[in-house]
């Protein structure tokens, strides 16, 4: 009995200086600046790859608008915990604090399962009118909150409007139609909304109950003239209307229901047919 004890710890001991001689070996290999440093190279993991959509599934869109405020990270989290991918849309302005900043690229690095998109820099400081009458203005308040954020994709939201421009597509009212063609110009996609999650103006507290959101989008697949592209439901929400714990458990359970049908598959906006 012995002797086998003995063999093999000898064994084990033979096996553990194996090993340590291969990192060290590794080591070395990785110190070494002659060579090419291939771990050093960043993968770039916002590189355009192709997607394929099965026909199938419904395509399930998460947008949360006006970050980063009270709310953002509670609806980060939450998304988080319950795997489910989403999307926000912040505001340059609201990243003012290294707190918010930290927020923004938290949310910015969680990608492939979150996304960072551009909703302005100033959110047309509240009027949409004068903002959008002056399309120059209104483009360059776009590229500067690009820049600010950090944004990965040329993909916008219009403050106070759901207008559309994709590759071959502009869909946007008059007031906006200037600024849509002027940002088309410049490479970017406009995303707008096919349901909307709304709240109550003066508690900013959310109007419809979970269920009832979710027969909404039910019933917006169900009639695909509804929707923007068939089987593809883009939800406007605002993270602000679940920053209280009972208005988050709102969110995880529109959220769990929708879960619950094999169909729905929840992707970020990039995902959204027809982008350039
Ligand atoms: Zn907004």
């Amino acid at each position: 009995m012995g002797t086998i004890k003995l063999y093999a710890t000898s064994i084990l001991l033979f096996a553990s200086w194996v090993m340590s001689c291969q990192n060290a070996s590794f080591s070395a290999v990785a110190n070494d600046d002659k060579k090419p440093k291939k771990a050093s190279v960043p993968i770039d993991k916002f590189a355009r790859k192709a997607f394929v959509y099965d026909s199938t599934k419904n395509y399930i869109y998460l947008t949360f608008d006006d970050g980063p405020q009270n709310g953002t990270q509670a609806c980060f989290d939450l998304c988080k915990q319950l795997g489910v991918k989403a999307t926000f849309f912040m505001v340059g302005e609201h990243a003012s604090s290294p707190k918010t900043k930290a927020i923004v690229a938290g949310i910015r690095e969680a990608y492939p399962n979150f996304l960072l998109c551009n909703h302005s820099t100033t959110h047309a400081s509240g009027h949409y009118k004068y903002f959008y009458h002056h399309p120059e203005m209104a483009a360059e308040d776009f590229y500067a909150a690009q820049k600010s954020l950090n944004v990965p994709y040329k993909i916008i939201r219009l403050p106070g409007n759901s207008a559309w421009v994709l590759k071959d597509t502009i869909k946007a009212s008059h007031l906006v139609d200037s600024t849509c063609i002027l940002l088309n110009s410049t490479g970017y996609n406009v995303i707008g909304w096919d349901v909307e999650w709304s709240f109550n103006h003066k508690t900013e507290n959310p109007v419809q109950k979970p269920q009832r959101m979710v027969d909404i989008v039910d019933s917006a697949l169900a009639k695909p003239r509804r929707l923007f592209a068939k089987n593809h439901v883009v939800i406007l929400s605002h993270d602000r209307m679940f920053r209280n714990p009972s208005y988050t458990d709102s969110l995880a359970k529109f959220i769990t229901i929708l879960k619950q049908n094999p169909k729905n598959v929840f992707e970020t906006i990039d995902h959204y047919p027809g982008l350039k």
